[in-house]
């Protein structure tokens, strides 16, 4: 085998040839810098040195949408732990400090943020869980769950803002 040889090629592998074969009569973009890659010789782009494999793709994994509903929660989640976090920090400085007891106003602004951020979790998880349900949805129901999922979200933080404004 001429393999063996210092100065040969090295043998090309089945998947790349497999590439090379597919490009030599297929209109094809390298998906890192966009060259043109019609008839290229080896499974590796000639502008950018990305590696070049052939995959089987679907239209229906829209990720948009699925993440779209994770960041939600994920960012109620931040919020309300972050929220939480900084009560419990505060209420711990001043009981430090000048050892006063906490007023009633603070377990209820604290409360509602543990609860807060215990239901984002349970959201997010849920959502995490259901990926492969959300993914199976045609896209527009898809769609729809994902902004339904933000809404909630939305509409649950602010009335739960306006609850506590009215009453701390
Ligand atoms: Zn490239």
């Amino acid at each position: 085998m001429n393999t063996s040889m210092p100065d040969a090629a090295p043998a090309m592998r089945d998947d790349e040839q497999v590439v090379v074969a597919w490009l030599r009569d297929h209109d094809a973009t390298c998906p890192v810098c966009g060259y043109e890659l019609r008839g290229h010789a080896k499974a590796v782009c000639s502008e950018c040195g990305a590696p070049l494999k052939l995959g089987v793709v679907s239209d229906s994994v829209g990720i948009g949408a699925y993440l779209l509903a994770v960041i939600a929660c994920a960012c109620a989640l931040g919020f309300d732990g972050v929220c939480a976090m900084l009560f419990a920090i505060m209420r711990g400085i001043i009981y430090f400090t000048n050892g006063a007891s906490a007023a009633p106003e603070f377990f209820i602004l604290f409360g509602t943020m543990l609860v807060l951020t215990v239901l984002s979790a349970s959201a997010l998880f849920m959502v995490a869980r259901s990926r492969v349900r959300i993914l199976r949805m045609p896209p527009w129901r898809r769609w729809r769950a994902a902004v339904l999922i933000l809404v909630c979200v939305f509409v649950a933080h602010l009335t739960v803002g306006a609850v506590l404004a009215s009453i701390v």
